[in-house]
């Protein structure tokens, strides 16, 4: 092997660099170089030799040492492990596109000897869609959903083989359910550990399989679950029920459910976090003169108290007559937008009396008639009889 260059050199900077240039020099060269973005025959070569560097200088102590006595100060000091112990590559790539996620990539499993996030595998996640009403939503319920899932066969509890028979260990593994395997890289040998190809990780190979599940130690299952919905949930929000998902099988850890809440739009109100809105009519009597005005909410009907005078799009608020609020913090607020509504069809003496109401607005071009004149003292003399 040539040579090892000077870590300085590999990431191009100088002796006296500061810990912002080095992370900005690796990050830079790191995209370059990064196997899965570069064709160059030696990106990973590159790519590993950048990675070192920067393990290096990037921890106080290591770059001491380097600095003091060269690579003799790292190589046969520290163990492959070590020397990339306390550096993050998956969050410091993170955002390029690559070795941000969450299984590892590959490439730094290479680095610290794999096996990270293996084991036996964990069951499905599942989603299960509730649609309520606003009604539901607003107070909350209790139900029975019946969830078609994957669970452990009662017959064999999962083992997968029949009752009354055992599974074999496995040969190839000699039942750890792992296989190591030595390779040469540039840093040396490095010991990788991965699930057996010849039984799955199990370490048992299964002779006589279950009549009821063939073998899986699965089958497929409704199973009614029981849920709480809380009081103001909003649409779209979710409950996560731990291990109610798919089963994954004898050694696994089940998957979790999630029951997605759709709340459905309403006829009547709209919904605006935990307040609600309603268009309310009202008749051009109640609007002139006053009213107290019935007007539904989710939890019966309520009064507003509508003003001599009002005008179409004046709002009135109704405290606490909102959806509650999830966090136990009250509820919010009705508003209720009202509509002067004109009466499209009159009986002959209301619109008489509507055309004494207009002569008296001034609206006609002519004074009022005889006739309209008696028909206008008739109703003052009515109205007030009335009122005294
Ligand atoms: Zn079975
Ligand atoms: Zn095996």
């Amino acid at each position: 092997m040539a040579e090892k260059k000077d870590y300085y050199e590999v990431l191009g900077i100088a002796k006296d660099a500061s810990e912002k240039d080095i992370k900005s020099a690796y990050r830079k060269l790191a995209m370059k170089y990064h196997p899965d973005k570069s064709d160059a025959p030696d990106a990973e070569e590159r790519f590993k030799e950048l990675s070192e560097a920067y393990a290096v200088l990037s921890d106080t102590e290591k770059r001491q040492k380097y600095d003091q006595f060269g690579h003799a100060g790292i190589n046969g000091q520290y163990s492959q492990e070590d020397l990339f112990k306390g550096v993050n590559f998956e969050d410091l790539l993170r955002g390029f596109g690559f070795g941000g996620g969450s299984g590892g990539d590959g490439i730094f499993d290479m680095f610290f000897g794999g096996g990270r996030g293996r084991g036996p595998a964990r069951g499905r996640d599942l989603r299960y869609d509730v649609n309520l009403t606003l009604e539901q939503a607003a107070t909350g319920l209790e139900m029975t959903i019946d969830v078609p899932r994957t669970e452990t066969c009662p017959t064999c509890s999962g083992s997968g083989s029949k009752p009354g028979t055992k599974p074999t260990v496995c040969s190839a593994c000699r039942g750890t359910g792992q296989v190591t395997r030595a390779q040469n890289t540039p840093f040396g040998q490095i010991v990788t550990s991965a699930a057996c190809g010849k039984c799955g990780g199990r370490g048992q190979i299964i002779t006589n399989p279950c009549s009821e599940c063939s073998g899986t130690g699965r089958v497929r299952k409704n199973r009614k679950i029981n849920i709480k919905i809380p009081q103001g949930v909003e649409d779209g929000q979710h409950l996560k029920l731990r291990g109610q998902g798919d089963a994954a099988g004898p050694s696994g850890e089940s998957g979790d459910l999630y029951v997605v809440l759709n709340v459905m739009p309403h006829p009547q109100f709209q919904r605006q976090d935990s307040d609600l809105f309603l268009e309310a009519p009202i008749s051009i009597t109640q609007a002139a003169l006053g009213a107290d005005v019935e007007v539904p909410t989710l939890s019966g009907r309520a009064k507003i108290k509508v003003p001599a005078g009002t005008q179409t799009g004046s709002v009135f608020r109704l405290r606490g007559k909102g959806m509650p609020r999830m966090q136990g913090l009250g509820s919010g607020d009705l508003h209720v937008r009202v509509r002067v509504k004109t009466p499209a069809a009159l009986t002959d003496r209301q619109k008489q009396l509507m055309e004494a109401l207009a002569a008296e607005f001034g609206e006609k071009k002519r004074a009022p008639s005889e006739k309209e004149k008696s028909i206008i003292d008739k109703i003052v003399d009515e109205v007030k009889s009335a009122v005294q």
